[in-house]
């Protein structure tokens, strides 16, 4: 028998968005809920965040400008832009995606009905409805039908998450959840049997033993405040780059899991951005590496766009425009210097200090096909595709190295569709779950991730792991003696 001080059904550890609706879920399933939050009040990255839920499947915001989107189109697109390992989870996701836009509106998170069709990063309006990923971008338009699945909550200014969050933490305390503020988790507990459960928290000075009955849901966020361990697992990191989060994304919650025995995917994965765009224009440019070559199509999320100059050599990118296209990009945090303006392609080769040739090359043939409305190497959109000959030109740098790119980590515990933490074998860890941030995202790099990939999924796989934690009975989980029996099975 542990000694305990505290005890609940079910334990929450964080209380950002994935945590709230874990807790929602567990406290109407019929369990006892315990919320353990570090910080002085629920909200975490969340309520700073600019509130866009990826979301799709014919919602009603959807369906009020006519687009005809399907759960199985939502799946067909997931499944091909985010090299998935997970196909249970993403269908679990598309599947529920209607019904969890509907779960979020009826806790009263507000959606206005309106859309806005221009290319844009995040909203300064209350605008609902955007395209917020590569659903428009080739191959993936070929794929699945394109629809915008950004669905932002109705809040003006960049940091619309904390309408969401009002609403999803007033639920919570009209639900009567428990929570214990300044309580900061510092390892998880298992029995001898490898089953989880509880922690051991601190609280004003005071070491603080918390069993969990019945589960223990794991909901601290990412990792990218934690510099060390942004370094030891992304190596393409840049020194200029800057995380996104508050002080407690420190990937604490990660750090427990493993100590404790359970796996981690995709920690080198960022969603990292530095947009081009807006304004829209500017995707009429053309990107190019040190070596004038092209190696993005123009028109991609700002997110994939970010993930392939990271991987350019010297991570250095350049911006061309011509005296049509030339516009000054409107994100101006992201600090991409203009370089200069040239009268001729080939001075401007000279003064980016490209291979001979390398500049002209590229852009003759570009300006040759886009004359056809073709881009036949990467295929950007007809829509952003006119020559570039109208001089002079300029260059901007968007290095990765040099401009700044803002990111956040995908990576994090192993978890199935269920939100169970997975040890290295595949076996979930009884009595042990986990969403949000703190959980490896369903698009395992920049180059597939979506705005609103975080909240979507974060929120709806906090939901499950409440359920499945709040039905657990302890009985049901003698780990090792299961492990042990599956492991036979497996070896034969
Ligand atoms: C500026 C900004 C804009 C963003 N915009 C979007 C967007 O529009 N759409 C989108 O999908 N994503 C967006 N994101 C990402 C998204 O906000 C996060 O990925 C998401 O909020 C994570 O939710 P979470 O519940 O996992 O973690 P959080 O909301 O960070 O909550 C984790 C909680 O755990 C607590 N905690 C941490 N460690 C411990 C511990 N050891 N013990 C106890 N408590 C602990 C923290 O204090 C925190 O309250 C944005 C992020 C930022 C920073």
């Amino acid at each position: 028998m542990m000694n305990w001080n505290i005890e609940a059904d079910v334990v929450v550890v964080g209380y950002g968005i994935a945590g709230a609706c874990a807790a929602i879920e567990a406290k109407q399933a019929g369990a006892e809920v315990l919320v353990l939050e570090r910080a002085s009040g629920g909200g975490g990255s969340s309520a700073m965040s600019s509130g866009i839920f990826y979301l799709g499947g014919g919602t009603p915001v959807q369906k009020a400008f006519g687009y005809d989107d399907t759960a199985e189109e939502m799946y067909k697109f997931l499944m091909a832009s985010t090299e998935a390992e997970d196909p249970e989870a993403i269908r679990l996701f598309c599947d529920n995606s209607l019904e969890h836009f509907n779960w979020l509106e009826t806790l009263g998170v507000p959606f206005e009905r309106s859309e806005h069709k221009e290319k844009a990063v995040f909203l300064n309006t209350s605008e609902c409805l955007f395209s917020t990923g590569n659903e428009k971008v080739w191959p993936y338009k070929l794929i699945a039908r394109p629809a915008p699945r950004g669905h932002k909550v109705a809040g003006i200014g960049e940091n619309a998450g904390a309408e969401a969050m009002k609403a999803i933490l007033k639920r919570c305390e009209d639900l009567g959840i428990n929570a214990e503020y300044d309580c900061q988790v510092q390892s998880v507990i298992r029995d001898e049997q490898g089953r989880v459960v509880g922690v051991e928290a601190r609280r004003n000075g005071e070491t603080l033993r918390i069993g969990a009955r019945r589960g223990l849901i794991m909901a601290t966020g990412g990792f990218a405040m934690n510099r060390e361990m942004v370094c030891a697992n992304v190596p393409l990191m840049s020194e200029t780059a800057e995380p996104l989060g508050i002080p407690s994304t420190d990937g604490s919650g990660i750090i427990m899991g493993q100590k404790i025995g359970a796996a981690t995917a995709a920690m080198d994965g960022v969603i990292a951005t530095g947009s081009i765009y807006p304004p829209g224009q500017l995707i009429k440019g053309i990107l190019v590496n040190k070596l004038g070559k092209r190696f993005v199509a123009e028109d991609s999320y700002h997110g994939r766009t970010a993930s392939l100059v990271m991987e350019q050599p010297d991570q250095t990118a350049y911006l061309i425009v011509d005296a049509e296209v030339f516009a000054y990009p409107e994100i101006t945090s992201a600090q991409h210097q203009l370089v200069d303006g040239w009268d001729t392609i080939e001075e401007m080769e000279t003064g980016l200090d490209m291979p001979v040739g390398a500049l002209q090359a590229t852009m003759a043939r570009y300006n040759q096909y886009a004359a056809e409305e073709a881009d036949p190497d990467l295929f950007k959109a007809a829509e952003w595709l006119k020559p570039l000959d109208q001089g002079p030109y300029a260059a901007f740098d968007i290095s990765f190295n040099k401009s700044i790119y803002l990111y956040m980590t995908l990576g994090g515990l192993k978890t199935n569709a269920q939100s169970q933490v997975l040890d290295p074998s595949g076996y979930p860890i009884p009595g042990f779950y986990s969403a949000g941030a703190c959980a490896v995202h369903i698009p395992r790099t920049g180059k597939s991730y979506a705005s609103g990939m975080s909240l979507g999924p974060g929120s709806f796989f906090g939901r499950i792991a409440g359920t499945q934690a709040a039905r657990n009975e302890r009985a049901q989980h003698r780990y090792g003696q299961i492990k042990n029996s599956l492991t036979c099975f497996k070896h034969g």
